[in-house]
């Protein structure tokens, strides 16, 4: 009899603690690897988002010997059917923490009814809520964890199995295999497990040393963009580490720091499953916001005037990914200068990035919006810009990604409206006066303080 790996952040052959328990358990039954497509997380998704899904999925069925197999609908339903047809001894998976996961995880358990569901390893370094104070609660402020769960530490990676034995079943990828094969347009990275660990390799050997300077610089590919397959688990974090145990340089102890971050937001998230969509901090409560309206969908569209925000915008519905330093500027935009509530720009990122992760995506919202853990004071309100002269100092990101505004040279590119042709070739002026807006933020949250 076969054991089931159902995959879900975890699309890799190497370093997987449940594919080696499914491969343990099976002995010669082999082992039926299976992903749900959930219609609830499928449907709702941007093309290019559910675009980089398919081509993770159908990357990994070539490393699992196409023997991966796909099935649409609700795992509560969909998991157990395939456990029936193949008379499986186990359902094997990677723990889940996210308040979806485990709610899903436990009704699947429940409908599963005398097969075991069997929860080995995590998508993360430590798992979410092992890293505790010496009382024994969770820690709420980053540098502290950081530090405590660095002395935690975790095991190496371990080898893939050898010689696995899969087992087979019908597989229904027309919908997966349909999105993938329309691909066009940019693509961020290539997928599958085997590009990741290049992609890591070359910036461990490239950029890795240089990247506590080059990481803000928005035009330069100073990061890792790494992030994509971090996030459906193509690679798992350990791996990463691993590569980078060795480098003592300032570029790879900040590398070590932006991980430590992924896991403390997966913890945070662990212990208040309710911060994913409300406040984490009441410090705000009763805070005046806007409805969405006209505004936000400039926004979304990058038709604000602020070319900083419009680039990234743009960066996004084109790639599925924006730089980090820019998610902090738009995200800023919406909140302080639009005052709509953070929810909003965190469920349109969600929607469209490669990387969306409800933790890193939801607290990153809440740090910029000033409601998170050890939040950027309200008040400190990005200037849209003085961040595009600072950290695109050249204009090329903003060129890059507003083609409207390419006759512009050098950084004139961030302040059309001071040159005669600035708006020649369409693009909108300045939906709001960010003068005026940052007071209104300050005296809106004058009144709830
Ligand atoms: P690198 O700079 O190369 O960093 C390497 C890895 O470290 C990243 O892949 C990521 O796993 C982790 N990391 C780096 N910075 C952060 C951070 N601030 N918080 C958590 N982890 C971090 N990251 C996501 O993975 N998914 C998201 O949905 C997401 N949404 C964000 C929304 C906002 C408003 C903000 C301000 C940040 C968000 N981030 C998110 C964090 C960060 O912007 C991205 O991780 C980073 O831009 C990914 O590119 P990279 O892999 O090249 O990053």
């Amino acid at each position: 009899r076969p054991t089931i790996l159902w995959l879900r952040r975890d699309l890799r052959l190497h370093d997987h603690p449940a594919l080696l328990a499914a491969h343990e358990e099976a002995g010669s039954g082999g082992v039926l690897p299976l992903f749900v497509v959930e219609p609830g997380l499928w449907d709702g998704a941007g093309e290019v988002r559910r675009r980089w899904l398919a081509q993770s999925l159908q990357a990994l069925a070539a490393s699992y010997d196409h023997r991966l197999v796909l099935r649409y609908g609700d795992p509560a339903s969909v998991v157990p059917a395939v456990a029936a047809e193949v008379d499986a001894r186990a359902v094997h998976v990677t723990r889940e923490s996210t308040p979806h996961g485990r709610r899903r995880d436990a009704a699947v358990e429940r409908a599963l009814g005398d097969v075991p569901l069997r929860a080995t390893g995590t998508p993360y370094a430590v798992a979410p809520g092992r890293v505790l104070k010496g009382d024994g609660t969770p820690y709420a402020v980053f540098t502290p964890f950081a530090r405590a769960w660095h002395d935690h530490g975790w095991p190496g990676p371990a080898d893939a199995p050898r010689r696995i034995r899969w087992a087979a079943s019908d597989s229904d990828d027309q919908a997966v295999t349909a999105v993938s094969d329309a691909a066009d347009g940019e693509q961020l990275v290539q997928p599958g497990e085997d590009a990741a660990l290049g992609r890591w390799d070359d910036f461990v050997e490239e950029a890795v040393a240089a990247y506590d300077t080059d990481r803000d610089r928005a035009a330069v590919d100073g990061t890792s963009r790494i992030s994509p397959y971090l996030k459906l688990g193509v690679v798992h974090p350990r791996t990463l580490l691993q590569r980078i145990a060795h480098l003592r340089s300032n570029g790879a102890a900040t590398m070590r720091t932006e991980l430590a971050w992924r896991e403390f937001y997966a913890d945070v998230l662990w212990h208040h499953p309710r911060s994913a969509w409300h406040d984490l901090r009441p410090a705000l409560t009763g805070m005046d916001y806007d409805e969405p309206g006209d505004l936000v969908d400039a926004w979304k569209a990058g038709r604000t005037g602020y070319p900083f925000v419009d680039a990234g915008m743009r960066q996004l519905l084109a790639t599925g990914w924006m730089h980090n330093r820019v998610r902090m500027v738009t995200a800023s935009f919406l909140t302080k200068d639009l005052h709509v509530w953070w929810p909003i720009g965190a469920r349109h990122f969600l929607d469209h990035l490669v990387d969306g992760d409800l933790a890193s995506n939801n607290h990153g919202w809440q740090w910029v919006s000033g409601t998170g853990t050890d939040a950027a004071p309200y008040f400190r309100v990005f200037n849209p810009v003085t961040q595009g002269e600072r950290f695109d100092p050249d204009g090329d990101y903003v060129r890059r990604w507003v083609p409207e505004l390419r006759h512009l040279d050098g950084k004139a590119v961030h302040q059309p409206w001071k040159h005669a042709d600035g708006h020649a070739h369409g693009y909108p002026e300045r939906v709001v006066d960010h003068a005026e807006e940052r007071r209104e933020a300050l005296r809106r949250y004058e009144a709830v303080r």
